[in-house]
């Protein structure tokens, strides 16, 4: 056993303690904690993450680091000892490259630009939020030198929400996804639209909670190792893999949203459970990187939710809670609606074929805000003219055009293009699923949801967050990440739908 190693894994268990503490704490606020309850909480939440970030970038890890790295040299990368080595240095470098001073100022300028902006998007006001986002830019643009970069500002912002994939990869990536698209939508277009008002109808929001429930159990969501709360805005956390926690919203005129949600969710959750024990109190242990979490919410929400066989065993259980309204809504009806496609103003709501559009916009405009081809004030227009071009829409106000997003508020940005690389890994990984696995949909049919389970677990979670989204796909896979799969997944379930 590699001691150095080990004690350095040991030093950081009072990180990832710490950290697990301010989860806790974030996961009380969005869902328990009283509307005055803020003050006390945040203050609570900077001491923690304070320890954590002193702990984490102190002189000690830095010493234990170097020395299990000095220890490790020799073993295959694959391995558990070099991958923990590998990912604690990657966070240590993005941790202490940033100069402390930066910080402060920094996450002083993010928490005015997110009141600014929440006020902002209330009141369809861009340039009340046009100051705080020029700030934001600029904030942006000087992390991207700390981080370092080659080609673009654009790739030192990526890597710390993706690494190992590059601004010019994405490029290649969206412009092969555009390509079939586009046209795609097209098609779709041309066809009669499709009947989806019996999904406005009023639906006891008790009633969609406890299907909620069922389908989080039929998937393999475990209640002993987890629990579901209401949240505004739903999410996953975790504070090891024996206690995953799902969020979810109801609206009563939208059923479709607490069920989607749900799955989706579900899938990022079941992705930390099967987080192997022995990577546990590492910074091994949980899912990997942002495209690999979403690719894993997606596939259940998107690829097995939204079939046909899911329905086939769950649409007579949601009819038995519904019967008012469902009762004469016929399977085909009813998964025709809840794939309905068609050109939308907001991202969070887009369907699967339209989705990927509203990224693209957005990881436009962020590139060229950074390199200071754009400027903030010509932002609006830029967001209108993109989504003429991309979606043949333009937003009827900033409300529901660029201020829609809380990301860069929030002083995130290169964060969007991984919501579109899990889309793009979904389909791969589906694509192996469904080859290696005949039959496999057939058992949605009767419920039967754990031998596709299980080939997540023997092919995608087992690996924790050893690998980056391209090595996993290397590795499980032997390819890299591509358009194709997703394209052709599309393509073949629409023109069934719509008769192409
Ligand atoms: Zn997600």
């Amino acid at each position: 056993m590699e001691q150095r190693l080990e004690a350095l894994n040991e030093h950081l268990t009072r990180v990832i303690d710490l950290r697990r503490a301010t989860s806790v704490l974030d996961w009380d606020q969005e869902v328990y904690m009283p509307e005055e309850g803020a003050e006390p909480r945040s203050q609570a939440q900077a001491t923690l993450t304070t320890m954590a970030h002193e702990i984490f970038t102190s002189d000690t890890t830095r010493s234990l680091l170097e020395a299990a790295e000095a220890e490790v040299n020799d073993l295959d990368f694959d391995s558990d000892e070099a991958s923990t080595v590998r990912v604690v240095r990657r966070y240590f470098d993005q941790e202490t490259k940033l100069p402390t001073a930066f910080v402060t100022r920094e996450s002083k300028a993010i928490s005015r630009s997110f009141m600014a902006w929440r006020k902002a998007r209330e009141a369809d006001d861009f340039s009340a939020f046009e100051p705080h986002l020029r700030e934001v830019v600029k904030l942006q643009v000087e992390k991207a030198g700390y981080l370092g970069y080659t080609d673009h500002p654009y790739d030192a912002l990526l890597q710390q929400f993706e690494p190992g994939i590059t601004t010019a990869q994405i490029e290649t990536l969206f412009s092969d996804l555009k390509a079939g698209l586009v046209p795609l939508v097209k098609d779709i277009a041309a066809r009669p639209s499709v009947d989806d008002s019996f999904l406005s109808l009023s639906y006891d929001t008790q009633k969609q909670w406890d299907f909620t429930l069922i389908l989080l159990r039929g998937i393999g969501y475990d209640f002993r190792r987890g629990r579901q709360d209401r949240a505004a805005h739903p999410f996953t956390t975790q504070f090891g893999n024996t206690d995953v926690r799902v969020t979810t919203r109801t609206h009563e005129t939208m059923p479709q949203s607490a069920i989607f949600s749900t799955v989706h969710e579900g899938g990022h959750a079941l992705y930390e459970l099967g987080s192997p024990d022995k990577f546990e109190r590492t910074l091994l242990a949980g899912g990997s990187t942002l495209g690999l979490h979403e690719s894993q919410s997606r596939l259940w929400e998107n690829q097995v939710a939204r079939s046909l066989p899911f329905w086939h065993y769950y649409y007579p259980i949601l009819q038995a809670f519904f019967p008012q309204q469902l009762g004469d809504v016929s399977l085909t009806t009813f998964h025709r609606a809840v794939n309905k496609v068609e050109p939308s103003l907001i991202r969070v709501e887009a369907d699967e074929v339209t989705y990927n559009l509203h990224i693209f916009v957005r990881f436009e405009l962020e590139k060229s805000l950074l390199t200071g081809e754009l400027k903030v004030s010509d932002v609006p227009e830029a967001w209108n003219a993109l989504y003429e071009e991309y979606l043949g829409i333009t937003p009827p106000s900033d409300a529901d055009g660029c201020l829609q997003d809380v990301h860069w508020s929030h002083g995130i940005l290169g964060y969007f293009p991984t919501y579109t690389l899990g889309n793009l890994m979904s389909a791969q990984i589906y694509a192996r699923a469904l080859e290696e696995n005949p039959g496999l949909e057939e058992g949605y049919s009767r419920g039967e949801y754990a031998p596709l389970l299980s080939w997540l677990r023997e092919r995608i979670h087992k690996h924790g967050s050893k690998f980056t989204g391209p090595e996993l796909m290397q590795r499980e896979f032997g390819t890299q990440i591509s358009a194709q799969p997703l394209l052709a997944y599309l393509r073949a379930k629409y023109s069934e739908l719509y008769g192409l």
